[in-house]
């Protein structure tokens, strides 16, 4: 079958590379991609969020599955648009509805979802203008430190956790009475700050039964030890040694069931991924957040991992059979490690000059994933802040991360930066 993946980062180079490993898939086409998806499919220069160029790519290409990498098309409804129109019902669309989208276009939607299935997660309550000075009184006597997240959709810029009550009224009413992202933080959500070790489960849905496909731990921070700015992620590790069949059959029972089970029973209509973002909080895991798509760079080592074919159970998503599944797991250590550009995730250059690329080709055990990465006349520039994940397994983490870390010391472009300490907690 033709398949169409939507999305540009290393997130999409890992599905097309793990895609185009099925016999199933005949041709891809990545729009818009990178210099890493070019090399496994077509990139087609479309934006992802007008639907109407999205069908008349299908129709041109004879898609028969259209595989949706970030959240914005599907908070705005892709999945609606493809299943209302005559003309696209026979493609498989891996994709949440817009209902079910809400599960991370709505932080207020998320926490009530998971109240009403008994979903572990932390205390909270939400407010809007009209309820203004009640939440400062909320915030008041609130222990510290304190969470504030703006409502909706906000680039991963829309969470502060405030140690102080003063920066938590700052907070709160820069979101509700400035609009500091809009609508986005027209509602906000104050919760309660839980203490523990962050992790992602990741499960692929059909809305009635659903097969876990992997897990992570991820390094958001800039600076090594977990210092400095917040950024999209820069590396990450799977599996995670505490993650055990204990732990994952915890959250299986106390997260993933009520989950699917709670989508089924509203009828919000899913057909894909859901990210669950944990806290594990002393062997207890909460949830953080449900994301309705894979997580970058959490993909680069699910995706690796995952030894059953993706395209067959994205079909057996689409007709029915995903329960009888059989999942299997390369159980090496697997890590990604993550270069970005000089400055990230302030301001940063783009089109710079990537060398060594060509001495880090595929293997069994590491693989170069493109995020940011784009052909220029004379080869591949970079285009982003991430630029490339670098893949590698090991009989370790620490194994695991050296061979990534040497992959990337032949590597360079200007400003390249990457964290040394990836996995550090585990060595
Ligand atoms: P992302 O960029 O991961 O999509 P987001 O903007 O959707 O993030 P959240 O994931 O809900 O927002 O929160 C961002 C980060 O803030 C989390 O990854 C976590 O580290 C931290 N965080 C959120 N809620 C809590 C909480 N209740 N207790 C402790 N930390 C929290």
């Amino acid at each position: 079958m033709n398949i169409l993946l939507l999305g540009s980062g290393g997130r999409e180079h890992a599905l097309a590379w793990k895609m185009t490993q099925s016999h199933h898939c005949d041709q891809l086409f990545i729009a818009p991609g990178n210099a890493g998806t070019a090399t496994l499919g077509t990139n087609l220069p479309l934006s992802i969020t007008d639907f109407d160029a999205v069908k008349e790519a299908c129709l041109q290409h004879r898609i028969d599955m259209l595989v949706v990498g970030p959240e914005e098309p599907l908070v705005k409804g892709i999945y609606d648009y493809f299943t209302a129109d005559e003309s696209l019902r026979h493609i498989t669309v891996v994709a949440p509805s817009a209902a079910g989208a809400q599960l991370e276009g709505s932080k207020a939607f998320s926490k009530k979802f998971m109240q009403r299935h008994n979903v572990p997660t932390a205390a909270y309550a939400e407010f809007t203008q009209e309820n203004f000075e009640e939440g400062k009184q909320y915030i008041a006597q609130h222990t510290l430190p304190v969470v504030l997240k703006a409502d909706g959709l906000a680039a991963g810029k829309g969470v502060v956790i405030a140690t102080t009550h003063e920066e938590a009224q700052q907070v709160f009413e820069e979101m509700i009475i400035n609009r500091q992202f809009g609508d986005a933080s027209s509602k906000v959500v104050i919760e309660e700050f839980l203490e523990g070790i962050e992790v992602s489960v990741f499960v692929l849905t059909d809305g009635d039964s659903y097969q876990v496909i992997g897990h992570a731990k991820d390094y958001k921070r800039i600076g090594e030890g977990d210092t400095g700015l917040n950024t999209g992620g820069m590396g990450c590790v799977s599996p995670v040694p505490f993650m055990d069949d204990a732990f994952m059959h915890t959250v299986e029972e106390s997260i993933i069931k009520p989950t699917v089970a709670g989508l089924k029973k509203e009828g919000l209509v899913y057909h894909g991924f859901i990210f669950f973002g944990l806290m594990n909080v002393k062997g207890t895991p909460y949830v953080i957040e449900y994301n309705c798509r894979m997580g970058d760079p959490e993909t680069e080592v699910v995706m690796p991992r995952l030894q059953t074919d993706l395209v067959a159970l994205f079909a057996a998503m689409d007709n029915g059979t995903l329960i009888d599944a059989n999942i299997a797991f390369d159980e090496r250590s697997c890590c990604t490690v993550m270069a970005v550009s000089g400055g990230y995730p302030g301001a940063y250059r783009k089109n710079i000059p990537i060398s060594g690329l060509e001495n880090a080709a595929d293997n069994k055990n590491s693989f170069v994933f493109h995020a940011g990465t784009t052909e220029s006349g004379s080869g591949v520039v970079t285009n982003g802040g991430r630029v490339l994940a670098v893949t590698s397994f090991g009989n370790t983490i620490p194994e695991a991360v050296g061979i990534s870390r040497g992959i990337l010391d032949r590597i360079s472009f200007e400003g390249m930066y990457f964290r040394k300490d990836i996995g550090y907690e585990f060595a």
